[in-house]
């Protein structure tokens, strides 16, 4: 099955898509990959849905990605003694580790080790920022604060200290059982919330041994000071606007969107853009002008990917959010200024043989009006290099690991097909006009660029571009 596009579309599972009709109908509509929150729902939920997403990618024939989503060192109040207690602006409230519930006067903040950091005249935000307390006095457990804006508090409330690098670990035990979980289920990705130093990301990335990629999700301040690391030791990007849009001031978000994306992309590593794409869409089936522009956004700026959080998991109109980002990123990607805008920075090739033959691929596939790009690769690094390069026909990855197919399904353009490795330079050829073939990817008679590795089979090698016209009659 081709997708008319080289965007690609991630919806989150929850309640409202736990079924395996509805995830059939998500993927009919456009997903490419499955988003499992462990931040909700509960492992037999999670294993379920894997199950489904297997079976329909056998079904279907087209790798599908799976994402396990790590809640992280997420920050949260402790419970309170009543269903809920509202705060008043210009009133005081005490953050303390006392475990007993909290009240008018005081909440508990079962996280010791916040405390010692925290300093006088920090903000503390809770409920993704819609309450606002300031720091006025700093004691051994416990801080004293203003209450700026007031509002709403209700047990286990998400608490963001967007002025510091909190001196926590990058996984919690839970997440540490969750990662265990998700790789011996086999997922593609793993996605790591609340990554603040690069430290964060080589301790986990060792955990996860090369078994699935390791996709950072940048939504901590601290995260943007070493951002070139981080995205250097990690093996995909997401711009997680939601807390990113708490942590800092909101304005800020749309300009580090565009840098991030910008940033992976030189660096050949798939970038997602998420949260709130089509938020309205969670109880009405169509969505504004708004959020139309801002996936479009997301498709001109170059993202790999485009999300789908609530409006998938738990929304009224699951498939027809999917269906609205399927219309808008194809709409886009035939308007000729995005062309021009794909074209207009080429990010530089590395000194490298693989990066010269990628780079030469694009050229030639437009000099010679070829119609496709087929990569062999076993580890899926030339299919980065040549997905970087942006090329205005579609890529076919030929790969013999199930894997790398997956895992690929995440990155711009490609479209993966599992398959033996040639032996020699006639199948290379022949395999590769049959697949682009089949796959409806070429007609009769069209031209295709190839890029492979000789000798044949052996990783990390690619040396070899060739020119093949799919034949005129046969097939
Ligand atoms: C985000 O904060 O934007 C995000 C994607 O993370 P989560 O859905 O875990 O809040």
């Amino acid at each position: 099955m081709r997708r008319e596009r080289n965007i690609k579309i991630i919806s989150t599972l929850g309640p409202a898509t736990s079924s395996k009709q509805a995830i059939k109908k998500l993927f009919e509509a456009g997903a490419d990959a499955f988003r499992l929150n462990f931040s909700h729902g509960n492992r037999k939920e999670h294993l379920s849905s894997i199950r489904i997403i297997r079976k329909l990618e056998a079904s279907s024939g087209k790798h599908i990605a799976i994402i396990a989503d790590l809640q992280g060192p997420k920050i949260r109040i402790g419970k309170i003694s009543k269903a809920f207690i509202d705060l008043q602006s210009g009133k005081k409230i005490r953050l303390d580790q006392n475990p007993q519930p909290g009240n008018l006067k005081r909440l508990p903040l079962p996280h010791p080790e916040i405390f010692p950091v925290l300093k006088k005249s920090h903000s503390i935000l809770l409920d993704d920022g819609r309450i606002q307390l300031r720091v006025d006095r700093v004691g051994k457990n416990f801080v004293d604060t203003s209450i700026l804006t007031g509002g709403r508090v209700t047990d286990n409330k998400g608490v963001n200290i967007p002025s510091l690098a909190l001196p926590i670990k990058a996984m919690t035990k839970s997440d540490m059982s969750n990662l265990q979980f998700s790789l011996e289920n086999e997922v593609d990705w793993i996605a790591l919330s609340f990554v603040q130093r690069p430290k964060d990301v080589s301790e986990v990335s060792k955990l996860i041994a090369g078994r699935a990629g390791l996709m950072v999700k940048i939504e901590k301040p601290s995260a943007l000071q070493k951002i070139d690391k981080i995205i250097n030791l990690a093996d995909g990007v997401m711009v997680a606007r939601g807390d990113l849009g708490v942590e800092l001031p909101i304005e800020e978000v749309p300009g580090i969107q565009k840098k991030l994306i910008q940033l992976a992309r030189k660096m050949g590593k798939p970038v997602v853009v998420a949260t709130q794409m089509l938020e309205s869409m969670v109880n009405s089936s169509t969505p504004t002008r708004a959020e139309i522009s801002d996936v479009a956004t997301a498709v001109y700026d170059g993202a790999d990917a485009v999300m789908l959080s609530e409006e998938t998991a738990v929304g009224k109109f699951p498939i027809d959010a999917v269906s609205v980002m399927n219309r808008v990123a194809k709409k886009v990607e035939v308007d000729p200024f995005y062309r021009y805008i794909m074209d207009r920075e080429h990010p530089n090739p590395d000194p490298t043989t693989s990066d010269a033959i990628t780079a030469a691929a694009r050229q030639v596939a437009e000099t010679v009006s070829a119609k496709l790009i087929a990569t062999y690769t076993t580890s899926g690094s030339t299919a980065l290099r040549a997905s970087r390069e942006r090329p205005s026909v579609p890529i076919l990855v030929l790969t013999p690991i199930q894997k790398t197919a997956r895992r690929l399904i995440l990155s711009w353009g490609l479209h993966c097909v599992k398959t033996e490795d040639a032996h020699n330079m006639q199948e290379m050829v022949s395999r590769a006009c049959d697949l682009a073939y089949s796959e409806g990817l070429v007609k009769a008679g069209q031209r295709i660029i190839i890029t492979a590795g000789v000798p044949f089979g052996t990783p990390g090698r690619t040396n070899v571009l060739r020119i093949a016209n799919i034949p005129k009659k046969k097939l």
